[in-house]
């Protein structure tokens, strides 16, 4: 993604290998951004090739993510947000949303990979409500210990966690159930959790899963079932898990950032839910 100023993906940030494809850099491709390079590109035309609408995925991810953020913090009133795989920076990102619903909104966005790191923090500098962490989501105990973290969310507070696209980048074996459950261990009464991940619907998702996991080592599809076991006894939200584009849509809202979104539901290849 980029932000006025941002500089494109020519000079490579300290840490960055661009011979080794990214998911967030694929993901920006997605979103129609620039900070990716051809090996992030020739993954996402592997995975077009599977499912010709898989271009819009992004989109219609980021879509709700925005809606999602606008909800929380105007009709909740959730005043601060742990963006747990946040991705680089795009057009609209959490803490903007936030904002506009509520100024005083605080956001810790955590990201692993050293691309965010360069572009968030040069985004986020000077911004005394905001922090990038970089950080492996899965090791919980260095992130609700990090400074910034402990600095921004008061767990005492509800909290808002986001984990939009990133629970299906982990394995069974690293135990995504727990993963989340450890994030909402601390979260006080009235918090909230959004999860979006690829979903085991589409007759497309076998092949897609193959080629998303030989080309960069993750990105497993889950049922309705698993994703909704993610939510433990959290009381859902209508309308539920469902697929990203029909959770509480705005076309008027998402058009007016993504002119181009389909409001047909490709495959049903993500639910969102919270
Ligand atoms: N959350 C954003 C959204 O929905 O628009 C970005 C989603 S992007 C598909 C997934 C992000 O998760 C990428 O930026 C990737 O670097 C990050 N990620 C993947 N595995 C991670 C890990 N173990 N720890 C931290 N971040 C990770």
């Amino acid at each position: 993604g980029r932000e006025e100023g941002m500089r494109v993906a020519d000079v490579v940030p300290e840490g960055v290998d661009p011979s080794v494809p990214s998911v967030a850099r694929i993901y920006d491709h997605g979103l129609g951004g620039t900070d990716n390079f051809p090996v992030d590109r020739a993954i996402s035309a592997r995975v077009g090739e599977a499912m010709p609408e898989s271009s819009k995925v992004a989109v219609l991810n980021r879509a709700l993510l925005r809606r999602a953020v606008r909800f929380l913090a105007g009709e909740v009133g959730i005043r601060q947000f742990l963006d747990l795989g946040s991705g680089l920076p795009a057009r609209d990102n959490t803490h903007q949303v936030a904002r506009r619903e509520a100024p005083e909104a605080r956001v810790v966005y955590v990201d692993d990979d050293p691309m965010v790191r360069a572009y968030a923090g040069a985004l986020l500098a000077g911004d005394a409500r905001t922090a990038i962490v970089t950080a492996d989501v899965r090791d919980t105990g260095a992130v609700l210990g990090h400074p910034d973290v402990v600095r921004l969310i008061d767990f005492d507070e509800p909290v808002g966690v986001l984990m939009s696209g990133i629970l299906h980048h982990f394995p069974v074996s690293d135990d995504p159930g727990g993963i989340v459950a450890a994030y909402l261990a601390p979260a006080a009464p009235g918090s909230h959790l959004l999860v979006s991940h690829f979903h085991r619907g589409a007759p497309e998702a076998e092949e897609l899963e193959r080629k998303f996991v030989a080309g960069i080592g993750s990105g497993w599809f889950r049922t309705t079932e698993e994703v909704a076991a993610y939510f433990g006894d959290l009381e859902p939200l209508d309308p539920g898990v469902v697929p990203a584009s029909v959770w509480r849509p705005d076309p008027a809202y998402d058009r007016a950032l993504f002119p181009d979104i389909t409001t047909r539901e490709p495959g049903e290849t993500e639910v969102g839910a919270i």
